[in-house]
């Protein structure tokens, strides 16, 4: 045991967006204060994104584990429930299908439920898989509840995220870290001072001050002002799969009760969002600049928004990809300085969570032994690899040819990761399933289904069970999960009674 060990005595978080601020929340709270000191610049003149208000259900785990109550976050961040993504166009036009979080029907016998439907369907069956996804039907009917809440209902298997404003969020969070012991330095940083042997050493502020700490997590946004720019870390790009590169966003006013879902609507050359809040909704289209001026997304996307403009729609230029380390020498890239893969399946504020609970897991010294970077670096790229290969999914599986960019996409060659997964899939609905991934089966099968994907065959292992009794055993399990869905409240009552935000006043801006 080396006893002259020496310690992080102060971490400098560099960027106040979501990640920034993410990061500072969960060092000090899981730390205690009790390690090391942490210090967030941010410059008031750069800004955040201000985009990216769609979350995943390991969200709610995020808020859990800061201890935060989910009730107040979502009354303070104007939040509404997520129950799943519903996809229009994507497969051809006129086409639609749901991605509910959470189970779909319940295993019968060994078998899983997807399994049992499969041979039934097989048999001349005709109900959909989502008649048996609570989340799904509850969202179809624009109902919500806490899953939680229901044991012993079909209820129970749904799960849920939630839609947040950004902006708020960020507010949130800092209030939450200063309580904490967080400080917070307003200015712009100009230099980065490395040592001899290219750890990063100190940053220059515009303004001569100086701030010297031991770590420095690059929460920078696109800038990667310390693991880009200082340290050159390359970039590997897949807008070759992922051919959206530019969106422009638009917030405008609600003109009706907040849908408990994500809209992603296929358009021409890209797709669509509308995330519905308390107080507005967030509009967007990411598309590909090969095939679409701004101004003519922007003219799209404003033929398509539902209610008056609140803001200026904005143009957001991106680039698909993962840093080749996302931790080297003593910096760790957290967010968009690390990497982003477009928002379709919206996991972007997942992966900044998941680059904190991997700095717990191997966090170092101030030597940063070069070990635990590289395991590091190894189980986030993991986690890029598997949601970049699930979003390729909804592209690559198109049978649309209308447009040159939905004939690029079908036409792709996939990942050869995500075309084993295909191919297994194919064979007998089998999944290549990581224990540790976001995505879990429920998921690759409802994209699967929605993009026309269906196995050539069930698994053997369903033969145990005697079949002749499954169809009505199916539609007594989707009679049951419709009427306890029935009796819920909607999603605006529910939002209403458990958790209203407060108004905010807004001026709507000519379209
Ligand atoms: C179009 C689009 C849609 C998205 N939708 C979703 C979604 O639905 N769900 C989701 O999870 N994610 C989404 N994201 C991603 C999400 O927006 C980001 O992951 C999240 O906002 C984190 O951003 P960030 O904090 O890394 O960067 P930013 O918000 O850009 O923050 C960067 C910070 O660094 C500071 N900074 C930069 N340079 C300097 C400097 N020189 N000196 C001092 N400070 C500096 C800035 O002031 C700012 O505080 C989306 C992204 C895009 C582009």
């Amino acid at each position: 045991m080396d006893v002259s060990r020496r310690p992080l005595k102060k971490v400098c978080i560099v960027g106040g967006g979501t990640a920034g601020w993410i990061a500072a929340a969960l060092m000090a709270e899981h730390l205690k204060g009790r390690l090391f000191e942490i210090e967030l610049v941010e410059s008031d003149d750069i800004g955040t994104i201000g985009v990216g208000e769609s979350t995943v259900p390991p969200f709610l785990q995020l808020l859990a584990r800061l201890g935060i109550n989910e009730r107040e976050f979502v009354q303070e961040t104007q939040a509404s429930f997520k129950l799943g993504v519903e996809f229009t166009d994507w497969r051809r036009k006129g086409d639609r299908y749901f991605h509910p979080f959470g189970a779909t029907g319940a295993p019968l016998d060994l078998s899983d439920f997807y399994q049992v439907w499969l041979k039934a369907r097989a048999n001349g069956y005709q109900g959909t898989l989502h008649d048996l996804s609570p989340a799904a039907v509850m969202a179809h009917a624009e109902r919500f509840t806490l899953p939680q809440e229901h044991r012993g209902s079909p209820i129970a298997g749904a799960s849920y995220a939630v839609h947040v404003d950004a902006k708020l969020v960020a507010r949130f969070l800092r209030r939450f870290s200063e309580a904490r012991g967080v400080t917070r330095t307003e200015g712009m940083v100009q230099d980065v001072i490395q040592r001899p042997d290219g750890f990063v050493e100190s940053l220059r502020l515009k303004d001569g001050r100086t701030i010297q700490a031991d770590f420095f997590v690059d929460c920078s946004g696109f800038r990667a002002l310390l693991i880009g720019k200082t340290l050159q870390v390359g970039y590997q790009d897949w807008s070759h799969w992922l051919l959206g590169d530019r969106a422009i966003a638009v917030q405008t006013e609600n003109v009706a009760s907040p849908r408990p879902y994500t809209q992603v609507f296929a358009e021409d050359f890209g797709w669509r969002w509308r995330i519905p809040l308390q107080h507005r909704a967030g509009n967007g289209y990411v598309f590909c600049s090969r095939h679409l001026s701004d101004d003519e997304a922007t003219s799209v996307l404003m033929s398509r928004v539902e209610g008056a403009p609140v803001v200026s729609p904005m143009v957001v230029p991106f680039r698909t990809g993962v840093r080749d380390r996302l931790w080297d020498k003593n910096v760790m890239a957290v967010g968009l300085a690390g990497g982003f893969i477009e928002p379709l399946e919206s996991t972007a504020i997942h992966l900044i969570y998941r680059g904190l609970e991997f700095f717990f897991r191997y966090m170092p010294d101030t030597d940063c032994d070069p070990a635990l970077a590289d395991e590091y670096n190894r189980r986030m790229i993991a986690d890029f690899e598997e949601i970049r290969d699930f979003v390729i999914l909804h592209y690559c599986t198109t049978q649309r040819d209308d447009t040159a960019f939905w004939r690029e996409c079908r036409d792709m060659r996939p990942p050869e990761t995500l075309v084993h997964k295909i191919e297994m899939f194919r064979a007998n609905g089998a999944l290549a399933e990581g224990v540790d991934d976001l995505f879990k089966a429920p998921s690759w099968q409802a994209v699967m289904e929605g993009m026309g994907i269906r196995p050539r065959s069930y698994h053997p292992i369903v033969d145990r069970i005697p079949f002749a009794a499954v169809p009505g055993e199916i539609d007594r399990m989707k009679g049951v999960l419709a009427t306890a869905v029935a009796a819920l409240p909607s999603h605006g009552d529910f939002l209403k009674t458990h958790c209203p935000a407060p108004q905010m006043e807004r001026t709507p801006v000519p379209a």
